[in-house]
């Protein structure tokens, strides 16, 4: 089973789909997420994130993603492979 490192992840939040609707707020079982003073979620305690996904799963606009560390160095890694 794969280990869960918390505190590793981003979270990012497309503005042009976000619809401020909050699921993804109530859903995020760690309590990372929260309402900013437009309605928009931010992430106050990105260090709790597990990577469990269930803020993007349940948004209806695919407007949240959680990007791992790895996901980056992989493709950091490619890119330098080519160069
Ligand atoms: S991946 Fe899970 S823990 Fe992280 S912000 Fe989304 S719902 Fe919360
Ligand atoms: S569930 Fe999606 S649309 Fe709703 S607030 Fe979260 S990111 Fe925005």
């Amino acid at each position: 089973m794969a280990q869960v490192t918390p505190g590793i992840y981003e979270v990012q939040v497309d503005k042009n789909y976000c619809k401020a609707c909050g699921l993804c707020v109530a859903w995020c079982p760690q309590d990372v997420l929260a309402d900013d003073d437009e309605g928009y979620p931010f992430a106050p305690h990105l260090e709790k994130c597990i990577n469990c996904k269930l803020c993007e799963r349940h948004c209806p606009d695919f407007a949240i993603e959680i990007i791992a560390p790895s996901e980056v160095l992989v493709i950091e890694d490619i890119l330098a492979e080519g160069a």
